[in-house]
Parts: structure tokens; sequence; C-alpha cells
């Protein structure tokens, strides 16, 4: 019998129903075989989004969407997968440090990514920044590479969760984006499909992120453990703040290189900071015989004395990827100067991926082409002293046009107050694994 969506789902949802699991299997079935044209999944989304999703809901669907597609095993490899998600950010390198610094530490860390979207950045866009760096591999390949040198870090498969992609590109035009429970469903089913076992969130909060406020995001964060614990997989969530860019870098290969400073022992102590919550949060996990505590003396030992960059190194010739630091090219840069005296007390994260994506680094569609060197630099954070004329930050690309126009947004970025501002916390709560 076909599934009546009409009837069955967008009706009943609109008067404020739940759905049960049986009706939402239905919908995504429809939604992959085309039954479910897109003018009717749509109207389900919006209901959803104004009239709500219950966590029952939520979970349900999460497993629709994870059957909709293949489930990779990782089983084969006798240990757990580790995994990190970012809820989107600005200037977000962590995964490139986190990735070799907890294989360094004798973990797996297996992941599959995406590419980025408007003005936040993506794990794979970053790494193709590096020249002849492989982001297809086979699964067989992954599976090898996890065992060879325990990190791998792959574009996800076409084959795992394919009615996300169909629901997700029909979110992101119909305005639909912003329900916790479509989040949470669709973040979760595609981490259960691609086979990783220990996950840590970084829930990211504020104006640079998709969750506005702190319960907005540990509402988020709940209804991802409750998915993740419904597959006996380990979730803990971190709550980061995301209102001024993390680091100083917001484009491809300039994020590559600050990713390097920090697994070299330096770099800005606010991307450090997050990369050791994680590494500790997730080592602790894994099946590497360390309490959180040592956990996290472990991982700032390896990002201290090189082991985590020589493993970096390893993992980046691995995937085929020509890594020298300091070496690409260079493009040319407008300066964004102080107009007056004062003390920086913002630096907006929004403002920055705006500019960043206007000089070429992030798409305006999922089809356009990322430029990899192009980007900005944030050369003051929120509490530095300046006066009139001091460089607050760079842009670089490679047209005069777009160098300038996004010079313009970043100008925006800053705010100079008379007063010091009161410091701000970055890591704003954390739910322990469960
Ligand atoms: N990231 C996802 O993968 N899905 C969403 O719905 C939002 C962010």
């Amino acid at each position: 019998m076909t599934f009546d969506v009409v009837n069955e789902a967008i009706l009943p949802k609109r008067h404020g129903r739940e759905l049960d699991e049986e009706r939402l299997r239905a919908f995504v079935g429809g939604v992959v075989d085309g039954s479910v044209p897109a003018y009717q999944a749509s109207a389900l989304l919006m209901a959803i989004v104004l009239r709500g999703f219950s966590a029952a809901e939520t979970v349900a669907l999460a497993r629709a969407l994870v059957d909709s597609g293949k489930v990779l095993d990782l089983s084969v490899l006798g240990r757990p997968v580790l995994d990190k998600h970012s809820s989107g950010g600005v200037g977000d390198k962590v995964t490139l440090v986190l990735a070799p610094l907890v294989a360094s530490c004798g973990a797996l860390f297996g992941k599959m990514s995406g590419r980025g979207l408007g003005h936040t950045g993506g794990t794979l866009d970053k790494l193709e920044s590096i020249p002849g760096f492989r982001v297809q591999l086979s699964q067989g390949d992954f599976v090898r590479q996890l065992e060879r040198i325990g990190v791998a870090v792959v574009s996800q498969s076409e084959r795992l969760v394919p009615a996300d992609r169909v629901l997700y590109a029909l979110r992101d035009v119909t305005g639909t984006l912003d329900s916790e429970g479509l989040i949470a469903a669709s973040i979760m089913a595609k981490k259960i499909a691609s086979g990783t076992s220990v996950l840590a969130l970084d829930l990211t909060v504020g104006a640079g992120a998709f969750m506005k406020t702190l319960d907005q995001a540990r509402s988020l964060g709940g209804l991802c453990r409750l998915i993740g614990g419904s597959y006996g997989r380990t979730v803990s969530c971190l709550y980061t703040a995301m209102d001024a860019p993390l680091g100083r870098a917001v484009g491809n290969r300039l994020e590559v290189e600050e990713a390097w400073e920090v697994l070299a022992g330096a770099g800005p102590p606010d991307v450090r900071e997050v990369v050791l919550e994680l590494a500790a949060m997730l080592l602790a996990a894994a099946d590497v015989g360390l309490g959180e505590a040592e956990a996290r003396q472990r991982a700032t030992r390896a990002l201290d004395d090189g082991r985590a960059a020589e493993w970096f190194e390893r993992w980046v010739a691995v995937q085929g990827g020509r890594f020298k630091p300091g070496e690409f090219h260079r493009l040319a840069e407008n300066a964004v100067r102080a107009e007056r005296d004062g003390w920086v007390s913002a630096v907006d994260a929004l403002a920055v991926g705006r500019a960043a994506q206007r000089a070429g680094a992030g798409r305006g569609r999922a089809d356009d082409e990322v430029d990899a060197e192009a980007g900005v630099v944030v050369e003051v954070k929120a509490g530095a002293a300046v006066g009139a004329g001091d460089v607050l930050g760079r842009v670089y690309s490679r047209g005069r046009e777009t160098r300038a126009a996004a010079a313009g947004l970043l100008s925006g970025a800053f705010t100079i107050a008379d007063e010091s501002p009161a410091p701000a916390a970055l890591v704003l709560g954390r739910d322990e694994p469960g």
C-alpha cells in the first residue's frame, strides 16, 4: 500500500500530533524512492519546525535515516573508533589537530567529514588545501589506514544516509534548518552510519553558530546523546562559545598553517584549549587505559614534544598530501585598521566568516569552488588595546574587488570600546560520556 503522506503525516503534524516510528519510516522511504515529492516533504518539515518534534520522534527519525542507506561496520578493527563533530563555527580547525593528536596517544580516530557551506568552513576543504591530499578513500582503504596509523579523515560516502542528503538540501532552501530534532537526527544518523563508537560533540553557541543560546545547545546535546544511547554509542558534549572566531586564521590553507602551529606546541591558546578538552574526553572513553586527567596530560605532552606534529605529517603523507609549513602561495592582502584608540571589545564571528567567504574561502552554494589560499587573519582578539591605525585584520584574496569587498565586511567585525571588556568564557559547559 502506498503511504498517504498528507493524511498520515502532514495533517497530523500540522494539528500538533506526534508521529510514530512507522509513519516516519514511511516518510523517509518515500523521500528516498521519490514517491514523496519535494513539495510534500517540505510541507512536513515546516509543520515539524512550527509544531515541534518530540524526543521519541527524533530518535525514530534518526533510526529511519540510518536505515535509508549503508551502515559501515568497523567491528573488524576490534577497537573503538573515536570521532568528533562540531555543530559549526568560524576558524574551527580543531579536527586537523585533534585527529593526529589522539592517534599519537594510541587511540583510533576515524572521521567522515563534509564541506563548508556559507560562512562556516568544512574540514574536507581545509585538507584539500594541502596539495595532493586525497579525501576519497574506499571503505577498505579507510579501515586499512586506521589499522596502520590510527587516523583517517575522508569524505562521506554517498551511500551512507542518502535520505539526509535530500532532506538537508530541502531544509536549506525552505527555512527549515533550525529545528533541534531535525538537526540532532541529521548529525547523529551520519555518525551512526559511519561506524563511530565514541563521539565527542563540540556544540558551539553564539553569533557564529547555529545555536544562539546555551539552553538550545544543551537541548540539542541531550537529543544527540539519546540517539547515540539507543545504538549503545558513547557520546560526550562540550559547549563552546562561538561569538568570536576560533584562533586567528579563517580560510582553508591559512587554517592548516595555524593547526600546524598548535600541533607544534604553540598557536592560539583558544584552539589549544578546545583541542585538549576534546582529546581528554575522547581518550578517557577510548581503550587506552587513561582517566581524564591523565589523558589530558598525555595529550598536552604530545603537543609539546613534537609527537602530534610528527603524526600529522605521517597522516598527511599517507593520504597523498605534500605539506611543508609556510610553503604556499600567499595572496595579495588588504589590511583593516582601527579608526580610533581603545579596546577591542568584540570580534564578530559571523562577520569574519562572511568576509572570508567573500574573499573566496567559502561557498554560497553547495557546488561552488573554494579558493584554498583565500581567507582572513584576525590580528587582534577581544581585550586587546589598539591605537588608531593599528592593523586589526588582513584579507587575502585573488582579485582586487573581492579583496576590497571582503575588507569592508571584515572592518564591520570589530567593535572598539573605551574600556577593556570583561573576559568571556570559551568553554561554557560539558556533559560527561553517556
Ligand atoms: N549539520 C548537520 O549535519 N545537519 C544539520 O541539520 C545541521 C548541521
